[in-house]
């Protein structure tokens, strides 16, 4: 079992460090700004979650909550606002927004030295070319884990469920990065189970419970979970844990696995993005 609330506290503590250290050398802690727009409850307690995580870690939490109604102009107004301002290193805007705006516009109009959650194309295509940048925290959380379990990606076959730009996409980037032989499959994939029998590292991020079964999971194989659903029986992943434990290597559970990573690695994205701009010329 893949214990990820020990491994998230373990990069906490690490993150810590690094702030403490980057307020003793440039006289002011890293800043992340967070933005809540709406009455999403689910949003509230993420934010509520990650501005908590980090005051505890020494991290300036810059909190702003415009009205529900907010319009486009003024959400931009407020984002260029941050962007202009030296004390925030980070910015996460949470997702998702009101139907009235535009997530797509709002994302593009962040500063791509301050995107903690590795959404902007700029940020996408640098992690698209292997090239160093701000990387989004779920997938930098499952590689993380991947560390801890002692799974080497190297020369591996990985296979990803799932291709959104938040998880899948990002983190098929970062295997590859990883010298693992790399499958994304999604919805019009035809034999997902045959695909995910072949892997050594097999991944979902689909948002189905339970989709994948222990009959889908190669011997020895370690399985990542990162789905999140709301169903009778409580929170469950996207895999059959009952089924899956069976035959894995190792196993994250569901809770307890990639969840408590992601606000971890928001955490160390923020401390980076601090870190490269208190470096960057001008
Ligand atoms: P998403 O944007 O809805 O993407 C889901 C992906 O799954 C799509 O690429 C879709 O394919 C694919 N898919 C849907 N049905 C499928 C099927 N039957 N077979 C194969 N692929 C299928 O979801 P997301 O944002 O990536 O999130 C995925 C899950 O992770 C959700 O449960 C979410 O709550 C969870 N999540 C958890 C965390 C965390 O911190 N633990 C963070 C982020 C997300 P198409 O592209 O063809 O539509």
């Amino acid at each position: 079992m893949i214990d990820g609330k020990a491994v998230a506290a373990g990069v906490r503590e690490r993150v810590a460090g690094q702030a403490s250290e980057f307020s003793s050398e440039h006289g002011r802690p890293p800043g992340l700004a967070t933005v809540l727009v709406g009455e999403d409850p689910a949003s509230h307690i993420y934010v509520k979650r990650k501005r908590e995580a980090s005051e505890a870690a020494g991290i300036r939490s810059f909190h702003h909550e415009p009205d529900g109604d907010v319009s486009q102009a003024a959400l931009l107004e407020l984002l260029a606002e941050l962007n202009g301002t030296p004390e925030v290193d980070g910015i996460l805007v949470q997702l998702p927004l009101p139907g009235h705006l535009h997530a797509d516009e709002i994302v593009r109009a962040l500063d791509p030295a301050k995107d903690v959650d590795g959404l902007t194309p700029a940020s996408a295509g640098l992690l698209a070319r292997g090239e160093p940048g701000l990387v989004p925290c779920t997938p930098s959380g499952v590689m993380e884990l991947l560390r801890e379990a002692g799974t080497d990606p190297a020369g591996t076959e990985a296979v990803v469920v799932g291709r959104s730009n938040l998880v899948g996409r990002p983190l098929a980037s970062l295997l590859l990065g990883a010298d693992a032989t790399v499958t994304v499959c999604h919805s019009k994939t035809p034999d997902l189970a045959a695909v995910c029998l072949r892997a050594d590292i097999l991944v979902a991020a689909v948002g189905r419970p339970r989709l994948v079964t222990g009959e889908m999971v190669k011997p020895g194989a370690t399985v990542i979970d990162v789905g999140t659903n709301r169903t009778d029986d409580g929170l469950v992943g996207d895999i059959d844990f009952d089924s899956a434990v069976e035959v894995a290597g190792a196993i994250t559970p569901v809770p307890g696995g990639v969840g408590p990573m992601t606000i971890a690695m928001l955490l160390a994205n923020t401390v980076q993005a601090a870190g490269r701009r208190a470096a960057a010329p001008g």
